[in-house]
């Protein structure tokens, strides 16, 4: 509803968003500044319906619809008395019929349906149940006291591991710094002013390979097409020769492996 407002100064919502409704036990509302106004002296009557209020009752109107903070607030008055619970019943069925006799009781008084007769049944179930609602009350308390309890004990948990884990955040953070210091110390020490160490090597120089091959000696590269080997060999196709290739390279090699260990050294 966007036109909630106040019943007699006629304020909105709509026209002022931080107004307070108000609600009293009879489900009318009033705003904040009219409560303040008509209630001065403490008491008073409902402008809507007569009814004399307190002024120590009005509630902030938490729902959007009065009656429903009405009948939030009668409910919670009847569940004080009636509060009893299934395991006070010998039968699901008999706490059925004692659940729907709530509602009942809820309903009439939120509707000003036989409000009379309604709080004499209060009264009398009241007077008839004495023990066991005191004893439920105090079972309630003590539950409640337990689920406290539970929760503190969780929060303190939860404290405590986050204390673990921040001290050991704090022990890495520690170890991490440990360890830069340390290898900026032994940077300093190798870098320090020490001059660069001046590494000296000889210059290469080329020495013909030398294969001892337990052979007769193999005749050189040039001297192969004199000799007439090459005359053995298929001549290179022109193709072959674009990598540096010649007949004599393969005529060479083949001679190499073929006088390669022929006698055995005499050494
Ligand atoms: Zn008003
Ligand atoms: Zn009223």
């Amino acid at each position: 509803m966007d036109d909630q407002g106040c019943p007699r100064c006629k304020t909105t919502k709509y026209r002022n968003p931080s107004l307070k409704l108000m609600v009293n036990v009879c489900g009318h509302t009033l705003c904040e500044n009219c409560v303040e106004m008509l209630f001065v002296r403490g008491s008073g009557n409902c402008v809507q319906c007569d009814t004399p209020l307190r002024k120590s009752n009005f509630r902030v109107q938490l729902f959007e619809d009065p009656a429903v903070d009405k009948e939030v607030e009668i409910r919670k008055k009847v569940l004080k008395i009636y509060n009893k619970r299934d395991f006070d019943f010998p039968s699901l069925r008999d706490y059925n019929d004692y659940l729907e006799q709530v509602e009942d009781i809820v309903y009439n008084l939120t509707n000003n349906v036989d409000v009379e007769n309604t709080k004499q049944r209060m009264e009398q179930y009241q007077r008839e149940n004495r023990d066991v609602i005191q004893r439920n009350k105090a079972k309630l308390t003590r539950e409640q006291e337990e689920l406290e309890e539970l929760l503190l004990l969780e929060q303190q948990g939860n404290e405590q591991r986050r204390l673990d884990t921040l001290q050991e955040e704090k022990r890495q953070l520690q170890a991490k710094r440990k360890n830069k210091q340390a290898l900026l110390d032994e940077l300093g020490q190798t870098v320090s002013l020490q001059p660069v160490a001046r590494i000296e090597e000889a210059l290469y120089q080329y020495r013909p390979l030398q294969i001892e091959t337990y052979g007769p000696p193999v005749p050189e590269l040039d001297q192969l097409g004199r000799h007439g080997y090459l005359n053995h060999v298929r001549a290179a196709m022109p193709q072959d020769t674009a990598g540096g290739y010649t007949s004599g390279l393969a005529c060479h090699r083949a001679i190499q492996d073929a006088f390669s260990g022929m006698f055995p050294s005499k050494a």
